[in-house]
């Protein structure tokens, strides 16, 4: 698929940490989950199913709503009227959908303990469940080494080092290459993501990029 490997990636992952420091994805409110007595996994993944196609600044504000209605676990969604589900989502856009998603997946796993042996081929069975949602749970729910990639990812391999592909061709470009480590996995994600919304915008901000002495698209 292309003539980078090892060394290219972790220069890439190693140039990007430095810049940005670590992200610390998933970004989820512990102290809420500590009085509740819920599980901070399951926001996670109420997270990634909100965050389709929309900002995380409104998935934050859906996460809000759910708070308030201490409905922000899957035994809750499982419970909750859709209707009272929509009108709490609609920040995030999409509201319709992505509430049948969420008591579709809440329905077939009421709880973070369902998803103990879960594999990536069931979690794809889940209607509203795509590659990147399944990947985005599996990588930072339930600690499996499992490459997320995104538009942003994409974009960034594009624009480097000309590198196209599909999903799972760029998912194992990565996999194939990095070192079997979840925090790495984590970070690069994150790091790839502020990075695309900093610099590598649709309209790139290259003069200031700190990887523009790399990049073959650079506008130099
Ligand atoms: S130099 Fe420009 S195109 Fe290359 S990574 Fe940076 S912002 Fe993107």
């Amino acid at each position: 698929m292309s003539g980078i490997g090892k060394r290219e990636l972790i220069e890439l992952y190693d140039k990007l940490l430095q810049f940005y420091g670590k992200q610390n994805w998933w970004p989820v409110d512990l102290e809420y989950h500590k009085t509740h007595g819920s599980d901070p996994r399951e926001e996670v993944i109420i997270g990634a199913i909100l965050t389709q196609n929309t900002s995380w600044k409104n998935v934050e504000k859906a996460l809000e709503n759910l708070k308030r209605e201490k409905a922000l676990n899957l035994k809750a969604i499982k419970e909750i009227p859709t209707e009272k589900l929509m009108e709490l989502i609609k920040p995030a856009g999409f509201y319709r959908q992505k509430s049948l998603y969420l008591k579709e997946f809440a329905n077939k796993f009421p709880s973070i303990s369902h998803l103990k042996n879960v594999k990536r081929e069931d979690l794809l069975k889940v209607k509203g469940i795509g590659k990147e949602t399944a990947d985005a749970i599996l990588l930072y729910a339930l600690d499996r080494l499992e490459f997320v990639v995104d538009a942003y990812t994409k974009r960034l391999l594009e624009r480097l080092w000309n590198i196209k592909g599909s999903y799972e061709e760029i998912k194992r470009l990565f996999e194939k290459n990095l070192p079997k480590d979840l925090e790495i996995y984590r970070e690069f994600h994150a790091l790839i993501d502020i990075h695309a919304k900093e610099f590598c915008k649709k309209k790139p901000l290259c003069e200031e990029c700190p990887l523009r002495e790399k990049c073959i698209k650079s506008c130099f």
